[in-house]
């Protein structure tokens, strides 16, 4: 169906940081298949983990046991410092197991209509009660009635969110994103995080953080919020997590990790057999190539050497991020930008109307980066100057 307005292009090939298209042309991949290929494209060792695996099992589905999908769920539950995992196929479904998570533990505190504090400008998925959680009018519009049980906040404001904690005693949990993506690429004050677990501790509230884009090294560290010294009540994962084999997952703590029972939620392809063993060789190679402190070095070399050509370029409002999700925003809409960039080889993405976005692969390198930013600056700045 004609749900995205799609490039003329065609890609054939890939290998690392690089994309081939039907007519041989080479392009430098700043985007990763929107932050889903960490370890760039035909990585050797989960190519051979994922071929293994499916000569030998691809699915049985979660009427039985799956030990790749325990030593997956071990695994992320060690790294993050969770107790528990739910796999399902994508940041929606990760989400929507962490919204009917909250909801049911609201049921089984008394709370007959459940509530959930969510953020302006957000983006949670496209489901209708993920559409709904999405601060924005355009994921939403002409798909109403929309799913209730959902309190608006404007981001990185713990005023508005103190102020609901003395008034609504329906609320359960706060559903954010440590940085959000679609929305921006916005970063929120360093104490953020902090706050709103003050907050969560304060009332009884689940803390349950959308990592479904910043997850799995993304933003310089394994989870962004381990960079705000807290941990979540629940946390969502997909795009990077199986290196565009699909999974997502959503991960609990303490209380919240023993809200489900069988039959409570479900899914039948999640965590199969070939989901976790992508995942699998994903983590292992983050590990071993240490992509954490890569994604991190790297992320502010690129943010250094395009604040440094842009200096002073009217019309660049702000260059920002953390890690390999960066953002740069400009005084206009800039959506044309994404085309002029594949015209000249470089693929990058336009968010928020007026904001280039850029997710590398983890595994850029030096140099690779240096051509992004040596690609993107000039082309920036000659799209400024045409009007
Ligand atoms: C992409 C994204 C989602 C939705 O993930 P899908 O796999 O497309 O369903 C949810 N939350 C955030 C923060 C995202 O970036």
């Amino acid at each position: 169906m004609n749900t995205y307005a799609r490039l003329p292009v065609a890609f054939t090939r890939g290998e690392g940081v690089w994309l081939w298209d039907e007519q041989g042309k080479r392009y430098l991949d700043a985007v990763a298949g929107v932050a889903v290929n960490g370890l760039g494209h035909a990585h050797p060792k989960l190519a051979q983990a994922i071929c293994e695996q499916a000569k030998t099992l691809i699915h049985t589905s979660n009427l039985y046991q799956i030990p790749k999908q325990e030593q997956l769920g071990t695994k992320l539950c060690q790294l993050s410092g969770m107790d528990k995992a739910f796999f399902c196929n994508s940041g929606a479904e990760a989400n929507e197991a962490a919204i009917k998570l909250a909801r049911l533990h609201g049921h089984n505190k008394g709370i007959e209509l459940p509530a959930i504090i969510v953020m302006e400008k957000s983006f949670h998925g496209r489901t209708m009660a993920t559409l709904t959680a999405t601060g924005n009018r355009k994921v939403q519009a002409g798909f109403e009635p929309l799913v209730s049980g959902f309190v608006r906040v404007p981001y990185d404001d713990i005023a508005s969110v103190a102020q609901i904690a003395g008034h609504n005693q329906n609320i359960v949990a706060i559903l954010v994103e440590p940085l959000q993506g679609e929305g921006g690429v916005t970063a929120p004050q360093p104490s953020y995080l902090q706050e709103l677990r003050k907050i969560c501790d304060a009332h009884g509230w689940l803390l349950m953080l959308d990592e479904v884009q910043t997850g799995i090294a993304r933003t310089g560290s394994l989870f962004a919020f381990q960079q705000a010294g807290i941990v979540p009540d629940v946390m969502t994962l997909a795009k990077g997590l199986g290196s565009g084999v699909p999974i997502g997952a959503c991960l609990a703590k303490g209380v919240a990790a023993e809200v489900f029972k069988p039959g409570n939620h479900g899914s039948t392809f999640g965590g199969n057999p070939l989901a976790c063993t992508a995942a699998l060789a994903t983590l292992a190679a983050i590990e071993e190539q240490n992509l954490c402190v890569h994604a991190a070095e790297i992320g502010s070399f690129i943010r250094d050497g395009l604040n440094k050509q842009l200096a002073g370029t009217s019309g660049v409002v702000q260059v920002r991020g953390l890690g390999l999700m960066i953002g740069i925003e400009l005084d206009r809409p800039c959506g044309d930008l994404v085309k002029l960039a594949l015209e000249r080889g470089l693929i990058i993405n336009v968010t928020a109307d007026s904001v280039v976005r850029l997710l590398p692969p983890l595994v850029m390198s030096r140099d690779e980066a240096q051509q992004v930013v040596d690609l993107l600056a000039p082309l920036i700045k000659d799209f400024l100057a045409q009007d």
